[in-house]
């Protein structure tokens, strides 16, 4: 039996592979790992500008197909 182990992605929910090949995880992607750093530096460190509602953010994801 090899059965892959997934993990779901902090930030959206993604399954994820957890192996070597799934570079940032538990996180689907490079993005959605900055947005989760992201999410508790803002708290000390207001970045204005760079804020995004969730569901934008989930619409870029399905532009970059990245699934
Ligand atoms: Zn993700």
């Amino acid at each position: 039996m090899n059965t892959p182990t997934t993990v779901n992605c902090p930030t959206c929910e993604t399954a994820v592979e957890w192996s070597a090949a799934s570079t940032y995880r538990p996180f689907c992607s490079e993005r959605c790992k900055l947005i989760d750093l992201g999410e508790w530096v803002s708290e000390n460190h207001r970045i204005p500008g760079e804020e995004l509602p969730p569901e934008a953010l989930q619409l870029q994801d399905k532009d970059q197909g990245h699934y």
